[in-house]
């Protein structure tokens, strides 16, 4: 590259989003990643000619006219096709018996609801009218985020003040505000794996804004999403930029108080320079992997690491041969509850008769229109505790030693045994699995404590000045999920709120 305007270091949606947009207002963006695919979170990966998502099962807001599906289109020049895969999206099923379906339609969800529960049916609609006032409440706040610190300081309590209200209540306490009924309290907590923490530590604010990113239905990119890296790499590059994988970044170039580019983890530690730098890369591994130890000790930093990282997670993939709809499989994500308590959200995996309180089961293959043949994926993610991952933390992937492999193979099993009790017929089709933990999590997409989400959504998360573009740094700035929200949608507001604060004639697009 001749000239290099700003460097974006970390390719997830995050990454992606800003530099796309960035890309499209006319700079050269030279985008680093360390792993050797880009995407983040939204990589995919191959075993024996099956492919997996690694962290997209279903978005929400794609219907044309939605601004989540006007930014993602103004930022792949229209290249993605999102695919309403069908019209219930995901449906819980409890213990007992109970199935409730959530349709892609939210006036048909509620009336669902009200049948079963008709005692509630003013709390019913208490809830609904709180979920959308929460979630409306986001707009002054991510607006204040764009405003120069200083002026935040005073403009943010008048801008923010209902999202303030609404971002400080827990999802526990508005829901049990609005019904009385503990049944229908777990249904309307059930999406909480969506965002992380169980009701009683949860925001409301991310609550809201996920049931209702939801409440039209849920989407899938067509040809898998692989797609999202594939074609904002084209815009990037359309615009000069470049993007480069294997390329991890080692810390940040400083001159005096600026930053002034990133120095590459290689043998000859290779420096790149720039105007901007942009980490995208999620702030607590900025603050730790970065920046100078020094760093740490500043205010800034302190506000931002005593933040909790959000929960951490195992995955199965599978991969099916034949007609897996005859075993119950469906385009629509399917969450198994052991229990009807939300706040039971840990797999306890120290205990070897422990089984996971919920599993998420969903089958990429069935809601991509693109995908002909008869050789299907699965997917099932449940949540554990980091700390009984830990004392292998820092070892190498595939060298963490037999110990490892032991505990590893020993859970996969009971959670084959487990997912195979909800659905005994999809054994018969299974061909292969796999098994990820939150220390794959953290080599492939360098998530500090294997964190799904990042950091955790919590009202002190939404209180933390310090989660927006802006840094104590100057020409550098902080972009993807933890300035925007969690979730595929989340980071990419976060990567066009850095973007527009760098360059505010973006906005002018979304009119
Ligand atoms: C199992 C799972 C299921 C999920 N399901 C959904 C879903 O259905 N819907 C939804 O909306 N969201 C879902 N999510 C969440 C969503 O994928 C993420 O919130 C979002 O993609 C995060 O984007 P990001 O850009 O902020 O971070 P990331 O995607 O984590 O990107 C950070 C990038 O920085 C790179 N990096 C880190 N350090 C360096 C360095 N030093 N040098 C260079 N590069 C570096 C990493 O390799 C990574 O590519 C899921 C996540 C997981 C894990």
């Amino acid at each position: 590259m001749e000239k290099i305007d700003t460097i974006v270091i970390g390719s997830g949606m995050g990454g992606l989003a800003c530099s796309a947009a960035l890309a499209r207002a006319g700079q050269r963006v030279l985008l680093l990643e360390q792993h050797y695919v880009a995407g983040g979170m939204t990589h995919t990966f191959k075993r024996k000619g099956y492919v997996w998502d690694v962290g997209v099962h279903c978005l929400g807001e794609m219907d044309e006219g939605c601004y989540p599906r006007k930014i993602l289109d103004w930022l792949t020049e229209g290249r993605v096709t999102m695919h309403k895969y069908d019209h219930v999206y995901d449906s819980f099923t409890f213990t007992d018996g109970t199935k409730i379906d959530l349709p892609g339609d939210r006036e048909e969800y509620f009336a669902n609801l009200k049948s079963k529960f008709p005692k509630e049916i003013e709390g019913i609609e208490a809830y609904k009218t709180a979920v959308n006032k929460a979630a409306k409440s986001g707009y002054g706040h991510f607006f204040s985020q764009l405003l120069p610190t200083v002026l935040s300081r005073f403009l943010t309590p008048i801008l923010a003040y209902k999202f303030k209200y609404w971002s400080q209540l827990t999802t526990k306490e508005v829901v049990e505000k609005c019904v009385k009924t503990p049944e229908l309290r777990a249904i309307l907590t059930a999406q909480w794996g969506y965002y992380g923490p169980p009701p009683s530590k949860s925001s409301f604010y991310i609550h809201a804004v996920t049931v209702r990113h939801f409440w039209y239905g849920g989407f899938y990119p067509v040809g898998g999403a692989q797609v999202f890296a594939e074609e904002m790499i084209k815009t990037i590059e359309a615009a000069g930029g470049k993007v480069m994988t294997r390329t991890p970044v080692k810390e940040l170039l400083f001159e005096d108080d600026k930053v002034v580019g990133v120095v590459i983890a290689n043998e000859t530690q290779t420096k790149f320079y720039a105007p901007v730098t942009i980490s995208a890369v999620g702030a607590r591994a900025t603050i730790k992997n970065l920046l100078p130890a020094t760093a740490q000790q500043t205010t800034w930093a302190k506000n931002i690491l005593k933040l909790k990282q959000s929960p951490c997670h195992v995955a199965l993939y599978l991969g099916f041969q034949g007609d897996i709809k005859a075993a119950g499989a469906r385009a629509s994500n399917q969450w198994f509850y052991e229990s009807y308590d939300m706040e039971k959200t840990e797999w306890n995996v120290h205990d070897a008769n422990s089984i996971a309180p919920i599993l998420y089961v969903s089958f990429p293959s069935l809601k991509d229109p693109k995908h002909k043949s008869e050789m299907h994926t699965g997917e099932v993610v449940t949540f554990v505790p980091y700390d009984a991952f830990e004392k292998w933390h820092g070892t190498n992937v595939r060298k963490r030693g037999d110990d490892y492999l032991q505990f590893k193979k020993d859970l996969e099993e009971r959670l084959l045994n487990q997912l195979f009790k909800w659905m005994p017929d999809l054994k018969k089709y299974l061909v292969f699995h796999e098994f990820s933990t939150p220390l794959s999590t953290e080599f492939y997409c360098r998530a500090p404590q294997g964190a799904i989400y990042g950091i955790s959504p919590t009202p002190e998360r939404f209180r933390t000045r310090e989660l927006r573009p802006q840094t104590p740094y100057k020409n550098f700035y902080l972009t993807g999920s933890d300035v925007g929200t969690l979730g595929v949608v989340g980071a990419m507001v976060g990567g066009l709120l850095t973007a527009a604060k760098l360059r505010p004639k973006i906005w002018k697009e979304f009119r």
